[in-house]
């Protein structure tokens, strides 16, 4: 290994096989002597020594050396890296097997040196945490992080745990009335340490939307079942609907904005926000909203019980917008106290309509606002939003609204 430097292309022989590719650093957390490869299709595969019998110097060159140490080029933009955690910051140790928070802008080119070519990274990590564990405090934090990189930026990224992304997305789309730079999450279902981890493809997918002049918060994330191409969701329609799945991201009752494919070519379906001179934010919330998933045999004391102390409720419906009609007596006091209470429904694809069945009617009347094809989540940090920066008559008004492509059920575009 004599003359082999880190960044060079190489060919080792083990025996376990020929690998080919990018002879990457060893991580500065690693006790062990490991050598690792960057494969050819994007993933990184960890030897140690005693497996390998050969390691020969191929021509090709890689700058993985220049990645890691960051230098500045004034003739890239520069994307700010926001961490928050989840699967996607993490990385494995492959001498210990030990899954590691990626902490520095080097810990995240570590496994893709090639993004330093496309753009100077700076990053932050806000916080280290799986993103179950998210607050509405949090998505504030993280709202006024995003202002101040905005300002020493040309995009931002946001590496974010996957179970509650969607949620972090809606709140920023809603937080941000405007937005010099374009917002991009990104998460991973697998973690880069596995063969069919997402973490590259995307990750490198997030940066590239990043340079571009979306002027809307969006996610960024696995297209299919096969490694060529990640999708664009808007940050207000975008939903994770599969446990397990690299696709499990969709834009639901939406097209996603637009698809990237892995050579970074970009192809839009939807108009979307161009990039504004400034950005604006609206950051308070109001976190006495409840979510309610209604189910049969719900108790009304059930009902009345988590809407005691709360200011408004997005409620979860059956079918096109019910719930028991025993309840209706119930919601009408709730309504008459000053409770904003707006209906989505449970079947997620589709519209409420509360004009067909009679409960819909008399749950209408009540003062129940339908919601349209707006998703529950949505709809509930919406709600939130709306009643921290809004008055009562503002926020009624602006709930059944398209503010932030959040619906688009013509029944209420008119
Ligand atoms: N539970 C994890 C989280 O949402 C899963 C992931 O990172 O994707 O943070």
């Amino acid at each position: 290994m004599d003359n082999i430097e880190e960044g060079d292309y190489v060919e080792v022989i083990t025996d376990k096989g020929t690998f080919k590719g990018v002879l990457l650093p060893k991580p500065k957390f690693s006790k062990d002597e490991i050598v690792i490869i960057k494969l050819e299709n994007g993933y990184n595969v960890g030897l140690i020594p005693k497996e390998v019998r050969l390691i020969k110097k191929k021509d090709k060159k890689i700058k993985a050396e220049k990645a890691v140490k960051l230098e500045y080029s004034p003739d890239i933009p520069t994307i700010s890296i926001i961490g928050t955690g989840g699967t996607i910051a993490s990385y494995i140790d492959y001498s210990t097997g030990a899954v590691h928070p990626a902490l520095t802008a080097e810990d995240f080119l570590f496994t893709m040196p090639e993004i330093s070519d496309e753009a100077n990274i700076q990053s932050e990590i806000l916080f280290n945490t799986l993103s179950e564990n998210m607050k509405p405090e949090m998505w504030i934090k993280l709202a006024r992080a995003v202002k101040k990189a905005a300002e020493k930026s040309d995009g931002i990224v946001i590496p974010h745990g996957t179970d509650t992304m969607s949620y972090t997305a809606s709140a920023l789309s809603f937080m941000f009335e405007k937005l010099s730079v374009p917002v991009v999450l990104v998460g991973s279902q697998r973690s880069s340490d596995r063969p069919s981890s997402d973490a590259y493809i995307n990750l490198h997918s997030s940066v590239r939307v990043a340079k571009t002049d979306i002027g809307e918060v969006v996610v960024v994330m696995h297209a299919g079942s096969s490694d060529d191409k990640c999708y664009i969701h808007r940050g207000t329609r975008v939903r994770k609907m599969h446990t397990s799945r690299r696709d499990a991201f969709h834009s639901v009752n939406s097209k996603p904005l637009g698809e990237i494919a892995l050579d970074g070519n970009i192809k839009f379906f939807k108009e979307y926000k161009k990039t504004d001179e400034s950005t604006e934010l609206r950051d308070k919330m109001d976190e006495r909203v409840a979510l309610l998933y209604y189910y049969p045999g719900m108790p009304i004391e059930i009902f009345e019980g988590v809407l005691e102390k709360m200011h408004g409720a997005i409620i979860m419906g059956t079918g096109l917008g019910h719930v028991s009609s025993e309840f209706v007596n119930s919601v009408k006091g709730m309504v008459k106290d000053g409770k904003i209470i707006g209906m989505t429904s449970q079947c997620i694809y589709g519209s409420v309509n509360m004009n067909v069945y009679s409960t819909g009617r008399e749950l209408k009347y009540a003062g129940v606002i339908e919601l349209g094809d707006m998703l529950p989540e949505v709809a509930y940090v919406k709600l939130m939003w709306l009643l921290g920066n809004y008055n009562f008559e503002e926020a009624k008004n602006m709930l059944k609204k398209n503010i932030r492509g959040e619906m688009e059920d013509r029944r209420f575009l008119l």
